[in-house]
């Protein structure tokens, strides 16, 4: 249970720090190391060069403007955590938040971390996805801006050059009023979720849904957005008949099958997961539930 040997680097700039990738033969950064040291244990990781960003400062920070939400790569999963703004502006950040490992794994865990890692059933990958997320990577060669959905190359894998690396990530503010929710099932409190839905719903002053978004996680490699079921919702009544209709289409979609579970299984929890972030981002939207 020991790395592979490698040298360390710690930059003090991010300029520093993509400088060192642009040269370095086999480098990886390191963030909070919540995945980065165990795989490197195991050495299903075994990189020459360990880039550590912990001193990066600038690329730790919560931002806001009218419509978005800035975070730095950096920023620790703990610190959105514990921000009132995100509580208030973005809630189901916190909500989501609340499901990811422990609040040691949080101390130290970043959310570009998160993102890179890319667990097919990460909490803020998905998240990422429900809200329109931009990512953007930097390197010598200068920024990029990356969309949630082109984000993943394949299994765990991101579409980041070797080159550059995960400046930080930009999230569309929820509309004022939405109801939000996440729903997600793990065999054990703090696991990676097996299937997880979050779900935003926002419903006009005619009572009827005038925007569904919905991010459903662990049916592939990452998030999907169902954009049938979601332009489906939209002008219905908010209602058991609305989201039984949008569960059972959350039914068909394709799944994967691993050596923990089968793919039926998944559909199960994926219809079971949307009807209930359906349900309950309702409730708030309309002011029913306790939030
Ligand atoms: C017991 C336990 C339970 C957990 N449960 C959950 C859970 O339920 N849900 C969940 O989502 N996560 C869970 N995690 C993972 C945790 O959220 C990690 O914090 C996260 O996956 C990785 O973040 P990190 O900052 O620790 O990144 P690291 O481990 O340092 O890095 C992870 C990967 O991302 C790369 N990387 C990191 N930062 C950047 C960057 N800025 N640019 C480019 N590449 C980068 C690294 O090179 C590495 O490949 C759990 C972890 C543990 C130990």
């Amino acid at each position: 249970m020991k790395p592979a040997p490698f040298t360390y680097h710690d930059p003090r700039t991010l300029d520093d720090a993509t400088a060192l990738l642009s040269t370095l033969e086999n480098a990886r950064v390191l963030a909070g190391g919540q995945s980065l040291m165990p795989m490197m244990n195991f050495r299903y990781a075994m990189p020459d060069h360990l880039i550590d960003l912990n001193k990066v400062s600038e690329l730790a920070y919560v931002r806001f403007d009218d419509e978005a939400i800035r975070m730095g790569a950096m920023t620790r999963q703990r610190e959105i955590e514990f921000s009132s703004e995100v509580g208030a502006r973005c809630p189901i950040l916190h909500e989501a938040l609340s499901h990811v490992g422990h609040r040691q794994t949080r101390n130290r865990g970043t959310i570009g971390g998160s993102l890179c890692h890319l667990d097919p059933s990460a909490e803020l990958v998905n998240v990422t996805a429900l809200l329109g997320g931009t990512l953007h990577a930097v390197s010598k060669r200068g920024p990029r801006d990356i969309a949630a959905a082109d984000f993943a190359a394949g299994y765990m894998t991101t579409s980041l050059e070797p080159d550059e690396l995960l400046a930080g990530v930009t999230l569309k503010v929820p509309p004022r009023g939405a109801g939000w929710a996440y729903a997600e099932f793990a065999r054990r409190r703090g696991d990676f979720a097996v299937v997880a839905c979050s779900a935003l719903l926002a419903v006009g002053s005619d009572g009827a849904i005038a925007r569904a978004s919905l991010a459903i996680s662990g049916l592939g490699h990452s998030p999907l957005r169902p954009a049938a079921i979601e332009r489906a919702l939209e002008s219905e009544k908010p209602d058991a008949a609305a989201f039984r209709a949008a569960a059972a289409q959350a039914s068909q979609l394709e799944a994967i099958a691993d050596a923990y579970v089968t793919a039926d299984y998944r559909k199960h929890l994926a219809r079971v997961l949307t009807y209930r972030a359906l349900e309950q981002a309702a409730a708030r939207a309309m002011g029913e539930a306790h939030v």
